[in-house]
């Protein structure tokens, strides 16, 4: 038997200086940028071809400050898992660390953008339901947006009803995309072999009032039953699933009301109703 205090020591090994830990991002270029108004913007930066989500789930994206530091926030992805590119639908805050600096990117200019993407806003969490009701505040579109441009959900759902609410109708991007879905939808319905589902847009401002569009908080026409007759669907425990997203008001108060009415949160172990995600 050796005796220990001649056997050899393996010392363990040394880092070698050529020996990178690997990078938890990857850096894209900008290569698309939309201005909806002064305040609301699109973008499109190029998706590492590694890169993969579920529709609903964001992205941590980060950007270098002049100091060096990189300032990180996470973003909902709007583009659907099969588009080339990864789009974000962004407000800009005027006195915000993050959306001042996005505000002034240019097409070519980089961002670093997490390897991994998160999130449990995903359609893949209700087990059942028949009427998706996908409701938004502002910004908190961008989820859904890449839910109906992902053909997975129109076999999910027999109704997917995407309410929009915003200030002003200025605020009101993606539209003419969600009525196009819309129309499409409905010839879908006429051919027997595609996925029946139906795109039902309704859209609330709280400031003005427009031909096409509901007036009031989301939460007011909840509770009065205007959603319910603008979408032509009731509200039920067996069929509605809900989905809020957005400024945390909306969301509180809209759970709370809906839980008044019998509703409850989905849980993993606990299938239900409603799933969130707030925005700040
Ligand atoms: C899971 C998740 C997903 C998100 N997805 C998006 C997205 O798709 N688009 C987006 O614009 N933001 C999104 N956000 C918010 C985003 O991360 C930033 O907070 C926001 O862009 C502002 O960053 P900032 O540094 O400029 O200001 P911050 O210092 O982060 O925020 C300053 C203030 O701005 C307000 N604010 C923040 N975000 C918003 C918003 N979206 N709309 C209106 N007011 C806001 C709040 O009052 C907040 O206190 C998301 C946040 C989370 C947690």
């Amino acid at each position: 038997m050796s005796n220990p205090s001649t056997m050899s020591v393996i010392p363990p090994p040394v880092p070698s200086a050529s020996v990178q830990a690997i990078p938890k991002f990857t850096i894209e270029p900008v290569v698309w940028i939309h201005q909806w108004n002064p305040g609301l913007m699109s973008l499109r930066i190029h998706r590492d071809p590694a890169y993969t989500f579920r529709p609903g789930q964001f992205a941590r994206i980060g950007l270098t400050k002049e100091d060096g530091e990189i300032i990180w926030r996470a973003y909902s992805i709007v583009s659907a898992p099969d588009e080339a590119f990864l789009e974000f639908f962004l407000v800009v805050v005027p006195t915000g660390e993050f959306s001042s600096r996005i505000a002034k990117l240019k097409t070519g200019d980089t961002m670093h953008v997490e390897k991994i993407s998160q999130g449990f806003l995903t359609t893949d969490r209700f087990k059942d339901g028949r009427d998706l009701w996908l409701i938004a505040t502002g910004t908190g579109m961008a989820p859904y947006i890449s839910m109906v441009r992902d053909s997975a959900v129109w076999r999910q759902f027999e109704n997917i009803i995407v309410v929009q609410s915003v200030r002003e109708h200025r605020d009101l991007a993606y539209t003419d995309e969600l009525d196009q879905l819309a129309r499409q939808r409905r010839s879908a319905a006429a051919d027997a072999g595609a996925a029946q589902a139906k795109l039902i847009f309704v859209r609330t401002l709280t400031r003005e009032t427009i031909d096409g569009a509901l007036h009031g908080r989301v939460t007011t026409l909840t509770d009065s039953g205007e959603l319910e007759r603008d979408a032509r669907l009731v509200l039920d425990d067996v069929h509605s699933r809900f989905m809020l997203c957005g400024n945390p008001d909306m969301v509180e108060a809209m759970r709370a009301l809906l839980k008044a009415r019998g509703f409850r949160m989905n849980r993993r172990l606990e299938p239900g109703h409603i799933i969130v995600e707030n925005y700040w």
